[in-house]
């Protein structure tokens, strides 16, 4: 995962306008510090914003079949589309319709017809800002070494998914893993190695975590957590088992390792969610845990659930 900001060239501006003239021209000032994507409706912007996931918008207030406000109160209220800012391009304003527009949730407008150069440092300053709001949400719940989900997401995110969860009466599967021998490969390649292993390992651990809902997390140094929502027994040991034959891939040395490899020690256990929001997710953690335990005491590189 990557912990910096893109440029500004790599970001999409979508611009819906029901004018040709009024596009070509928007798009003729960005095209070259931005990536411009068109549309001439408000339904067509809903469903490219649906899919393509634009940085910004730059919303024409009046359009023949649904007007900007009523396209920017539906992307406010859509989930995956609320964050995308939106700005405003009109020809006539008035104090009413300026109010409008901070309440549906607007971050700027401008008025028509644009200034070239004040167009451009508008894009520029809101680009800027949901950039770095993006990036700062990505470091706070990411783990800056290997990219996977950090002790803070799962303290502040899990609980939500386990309501989710819970309120479709389904079960939680938990794996915990743990790298075998890694104190020695540290102490015998150092720590720069030892970082590279962790990434490699990690992205083993991504590989196999795939579905929207399943989340990654470094537990703690060398220790992984993986939580697979709707997973039943079975499944989750596939997982496990998975993640494993990804890092087999991968085929690390280690002089100290069980063929001298990296290999891995798991431990899994799933739970219905409607009795985890009863005992904390900490009872599936200690469950998963103690099979973890159970497989380094069996001779490590093994999955036990
Ligand atoms: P076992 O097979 O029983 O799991 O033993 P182990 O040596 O893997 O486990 P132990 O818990 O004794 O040691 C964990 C080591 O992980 C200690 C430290 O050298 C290493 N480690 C922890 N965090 C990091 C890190 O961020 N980077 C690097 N390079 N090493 C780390
Ligand atoms: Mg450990
Ligand atoms: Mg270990």
């Amino acid at each position: 995962m990557q912990l910096d900001i893109k440029p500004f060239v790599s970001c999409k501006v979508l611009i819906v306008d029901d004018e040709p003239l009024s596009r070509l021209l928007l798009s003729t000032i960005l095209e070259p510090i931005v990536e411009c994507i068109t549309a001439s409706t408000g339904s067509e912007a809903i469903g490219i914003c649906e899919s393509v996931q634009p940085d910004l918008i730059l919303l024409d207030m009046n359009m023949p079949d649904m007007d900007g406000l009523s396209v920017c109160r539906t992307l406010k209220a859509n989930e995956s589309t609320a964050n995308i800012p939106v700005m405003f391009v009109t020809s006539t304003i008035d104090v009413e319709t300026e109010n409008d527009c901070w309440e549906v949730g607007a971050c700027d407008f401008v008025m028509k017809p644009v200034t070239a150069s004040t167009l451009i440092h508008r894009v520029k300053n809101h680009l800027q800002s949901k950039l770095r709001t993006e990036l700062l949400e990505k470091m706070t719940f990411h783990d800056q070494l290997t990219g996977l989900y950090n002790r803070l997401y799962l303290s502040n995110e899990i609980p939500l998914l386990i309501k989710q969860v819970a309120r479709d009466n389904g079960a939680i599967g938990v794996i915990m893993l743990d790298i075998d021998f890694f104190k020695l490969f540290n102490d015998k390649y150092g720590h720069v190695e030892g970082d590279s292993c962790l990434q490699q390992v990690a992205q083993a651990i991504a590989e196999n975590v795939k579905r929207p809902k399943d989340a990654a997390i470094r537990y703690g140094g060398e220790e992984f957590m993986v939580v697979l929502p709707y997973t039943d027994l079975e499944g989750v040991e596939k997982i496990a088992l998975d993640i494993q034959a990804s890092l087999a891939v991968k085929d690390i040395d280690h002089y100290a390792g069980i063929g001298n490899k990296v290999t891995l020690s798991a431990g899994f256990a799933v739970m219905d969610a409607n009795d985890i929001r009863e005992t904390g997710i900490v009872t599936l953690i200690e469950a998963a845990d103690a099979h973890l335990f159970a497989s380094k005491e069996n001779g490590k590189n093994q999955v036990n659930g």
